[in-house]
């Protein structure tokens, strides 16, 4: 068996004094779509901020291809912080996709999407707009390159920040809620885009109340509720036969 692409051990998250994720344990495998789903307030967002690292962990340990990201712990639970270099070099191979598309306003969607490749990996000008270019081929938007985010809908503001993540080469891409702050009718061509990336076999942990992109293409769905993992399986033991009672509850509300 291969490592899994993220193993989640014993992950703790304390805010000030209350505990938001409560020792959670979770394996994404190489090549799947896992879909995170749960009431708002459950630690979703919590969850996929420690595994790209935005969020320090309070105990456990995140490791990413067989790496341990963020920080190592020994038998005795005794914690070390991870060297920075190490950290940024586990972090990129991490991309993620918020609900806010959080694109920079005064940048084009070929600059939004090359800026990185730019100032960080610095790249050329052109190589960094040729790969940009690409990428916005790949969402459908190589039409539109030259437009301002205020120029561009919700769905294609957000298919921008799903090639500038792309466009940084991440093994594995978090998404967290895409698609939340979409008008229902933009929401598919987001939903599409993402569901191409999981055909060509992209690792991803999508965080959504869509419900039905979860069951058609995730492989895992993992129930979170009050920062505890309640459930988790392939979609046809969620959506066929929810045995377990705060499960039902969630998708009786959200179904
Ligand atoms: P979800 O994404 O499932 O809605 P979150 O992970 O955003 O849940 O939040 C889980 C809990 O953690 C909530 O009670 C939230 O108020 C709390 N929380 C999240 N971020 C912070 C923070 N930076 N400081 C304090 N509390 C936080
Ligand atoms: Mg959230």
């Amino acid at each position: 068996m291969s490592v899994p692409a993220i193993a989640v051990k014993n992950l703790v998250k304390t805010f000030g004094g209350s505990t938001v994720l409560h020792g959670i344990d979770l394996e994404i495998e190489q090549g799947q779509v896992s879909c995170v789903i749960g009431p708002s307030g459950s630690g979703k967002s919590t969850l996929l901020r420690c595994m790209a690292f935005l969020e320090e962990s309070t105990k456990g340990t995140i490791a990413v291809n067989g790496e341990v990201l963020g920080f190592a712990e020994n038998a005795k639970g005794v914690r070390e912080r991870v060297p920075a270099a190490v950290n940024r070099q586990i972090r990129s191979q991490i991309g993620m996709v918020f609900q806010q598309f959080n694109l920079w306003p005064h940048m084009t969607a070929l600059g939004n999407v090359s800026e990185a490749l730019k100032t960080v990996h610095k790249m050329s000008r052109k190589d960094a707009e040729e790969r940009a270019m690409a990428q916005l081929v790949k969402v459908g938007l190589d039409g539109r390159a030259g437009h301002y985010p205020s120029q561009l809908s919700g769905g294609q503001q957000q298919r921008v920040a799903i090639a500038r993540a792309l466009a940084l080469n991440p093994k594995i891409m978090l998404f967290d809620e895409p698609t939340s702050s979409l008008d229902p009718e933009l929401t598919g061509e987001v939903l599409n885009v993402m569901r191409d990336l999981a055909a060509e076999g992209m690792t991803m942990v999508v965080v959504s109340h869509e419900i039905g992109f979860a069951a058609t293409v995730g492989q895992q769905i993992i129930f979170l509720d009050h920062g505890k993992v309640l459930f988790t399986g392939p979609p046809q033991d969620v959506f066929k036969r929810p045995r377990n009672s705060r499960l039902e509850q969630f998708l009786d509300t959200y179904i």
